[in-house]
């Protein structure tokens, strides 16, 4: 399907044909799992600021519909493709499978520069893409979250347009919504508080001691700054950390509380007084016990891969390593791999709850938010580990089988329709 050619679809698609050889699915059976099941792009012309009418591409790929509806972020990027749109949507499929989650995976977005547009821009954008959407979405059809770029208050936006639609509010048709407005408490630090949590499990496994550990996270967005400030709860020393403008780097430890104060005033973490600022592919390679990419896809790549020096690679990221850099890894039993659809699955278990106290219109404390998070991580993280051991095969590899294989269970039980 060439319509889906772009190299984070291509990459997706090599590690579920690993995991195809492995399950011996049937060839017949693998076009079925791996291709989505729809896709929409759309044309969303906006009027600027400036008076001037700008004509933004939108895209929404729903993965599988199997298991329930189709959940998953929308990201406002300007390199969004829908190929990458189509990996982000496969990789949700086995996330919400691996999590034991009733959905399917979707992803979208939209290619535009959120930190060049003013916030009436985006919002006429926002509630432009969702009117687009509107045939294709619903709380049983496709839920969207924020991603890469959005926030709460792009869902906020996205929740009152389909409300006024349907002519009532509709808080479940998103999740990531501010609380004031039936969000869950604890969704917008889920992925980082859930990426932490895993880590933590990975340093008992490995016997590392948090407190003479060193953290690098790559991206301080959403999830890297949350997956940071927990890890220093932990105990852990975040070391360095970075966005799109470039990284800071202090050896004897980054003061988190401090860098916050510094991005509310400057909105990046370059700058920040008493630290050495190094680029992006710099950090990667800083000695450290746990690396976090929490930024984009494809960093982790042929060409750093053998480079790299830590104890655990935490992909907080989707996609942060290539297949090329997967194999290389392979040859590096001294790293431990917790795989992206294991990694961040915190933040869609959360959208999950959220989604759930919406239909029910029943609200969930923190703590038992929390606890039922972990309480799910830790299921998967044990089963993954456990694969991983008896069969002898990567992180990754154990999974990419555990989602697909339920995925591939579930078409098998419903049979093919007509
Ligand atoms: P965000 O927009 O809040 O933060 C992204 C961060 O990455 C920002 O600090 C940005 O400056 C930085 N960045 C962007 N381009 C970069 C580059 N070229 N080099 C270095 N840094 C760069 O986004 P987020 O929600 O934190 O998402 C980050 C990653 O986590 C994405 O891969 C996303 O798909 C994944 N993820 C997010 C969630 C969630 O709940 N938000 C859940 C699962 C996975």
């Amino acid at each position: 399907m060439n319509v889906y050619d772009h190299p984070t679809f291509r990459m997706a698609c090599e590690q579920f044909d690993l995991v195809a050889d492995r399950l011996e699915i049937p060839p017949a059976q693998r076009d079925r799992l791996k291709y989505p099941k729809r896709s929409m792009t759309v044309a969303l012309p906006i009027q600027l600021d400036s008076g001037e009418v700008k004509v933004f591409t939108g895209h929404r790929v729903q993965h599988h519909l199997t298991l329930g509806p189709t959940k998953g972020g929308l990201r406002y990027n300007p390199a969004v493709e829908l190929g990458e749109v189509a990996a982000l949507a496969m990789w949700m499929s086995w996330k919400c499978a691996l999590t034991g989650l009733p959905y399917g995976g979707a992803k979208g977005g939209i290619c535009c520069d959120p930190t060049a547009m003013s916030s009436r821009e985006l919002e006429r954008l926002t509630r432009r893409f969702t009117q687009e959407m509107i045939p294709f979405i619903g709380p049983q059809i496709d839920i969207m979250a924020p991603d890469m770029g959005t926030n709460e208050q792009t869902m906020a936006w996205m929740m009152d347009t389909y409300s006024m639609h349907v002519g009532h509010t509709v808080p479940s048709i998103v999740t990531g919504k501010p609380v004031g407005i039936g969000g869950s408490v604890g969704r917008r630090e889920a992925t980082g508080r859930g990426v932490a949590y895993l880590i933590n499990r990975a340093m008992d496994t490995l016997g590392i001691a948090a407190s003479q550990a060193t953290a690098v996270v790559q991206g301080f967005g959403n999830v890297g700054s949350v997956t940071a400030l927990s890890l220093a709860k932990y105990g852990v020393k975040v070391i360095a950390v970075s966005d799109i403008h470039g990284g800071i780097f202090n050896r004897s430890g980054l003061d988190l509380w401090e860098l916050e104060k510094h991005i509310a005033a400057h909105r990046t973490v370059a700058g920040f007084p008493g630290a050495e600022p190094v680029t992006n592919e710099e950090l990667l390679l800083i000695p450290c016990d746990i690396l976090v990419p929490a930024a984009l896809e494809r960093q982790v790549t042929r060409e750093n891969a053998s480079r790299i020096r830590c104890r655990i690679l935490a992909e907080a990221a989707n996609g942060p390593t290539t297949p090329e850099a997967d194999v290389i890894l392979g040859n590096r039993p001294e790293i431990f791999i917790l795989p992206d659809i294991l990694c961040n699955a915190g933040g869609v278990v959360v959208s999950y709850f959220e989604w759930v106290q919406d239909l029910q219109s029943f609200f969930w404390t923190e703590s038992e938010v929390v606890d039922k998070l972990f309480r799910i991580l830790e299921g998967a993280f044990t089963q993954t580990l456990g694969l991983s051991r008896k069969q002898g095969i990567t992180m990754r590899l154990a999974a990419l089988s555990i989602g697909v294989g339920r995925v591939q269970e579930a078409k098998r039980m419903r049979g093919l329709f007509p």
